[in-house]
């Protein structure tokens, strides 16, 4: 544990993602667990954080404690990883939540006649995130 915190890691116990995330569906947007909780707590609307990511001070990735939450850049995040030795070209816990493999399972099922809707509630996002996939506006550099 990182030596500045002081109260133990609180572990999401719901839905979890592909990347290891607690997930959570608000208003029919699926949104990860951590980034709720530190809105939360610091009073402040998910959209205005959108251009950061809630990095955890404890690198436990289930933790919503909000004492272990702090708000970085993409930029300290991408940092991080590396210095951690897992980085992920496009997996990023900011924009992204979904994975390489599902990027391309997605595409599978959409050339394969799936609708695109029906792959949406599949993998809990929106249709258009599915269409920029497909349309490859998304993930362009994936096979
Ligand atoms: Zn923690």
């Amino acid at each position: 544990m990182h030596p500045e915190l002081k109260t133990p890691c609180v572990e999401w116990f719901g839905n979890i993602n592909n990347n290891g995330y607690g997930r959570i569906c608000i208003k029919r947007q699926v949104q990860l667990a951590h980034r709720v909780s530190y809105c939360h707590h610091n009073n402040v609307n998910i959209r205005d954080i959108e251009h950061l990511v809630i990095r955890h001070r404890c690198d436990n990735p289930l933790c919503i404690n909000p004492e272990h939450l702090e708000p970085g850049t993409r930029t300290d995040n991408a940092r991080d990883r590396v210095e951690r030795g897992r980085g992920h070209r496009g997996e990023r816990t900011g924009g992204s939540l979904l994975r390489e493999d599902e990027v391309r399972d997605i595409r599978k099922r959409a050339a394969n006649g799936e609708s695109q809707s029906s792959i949406a509630k599949l993998y809990g996002v929106t249709s258009s995130a599915i269409h920029y996939i497909v349309s490859r506006k998304n993930w362009a550099w994936l096979d």
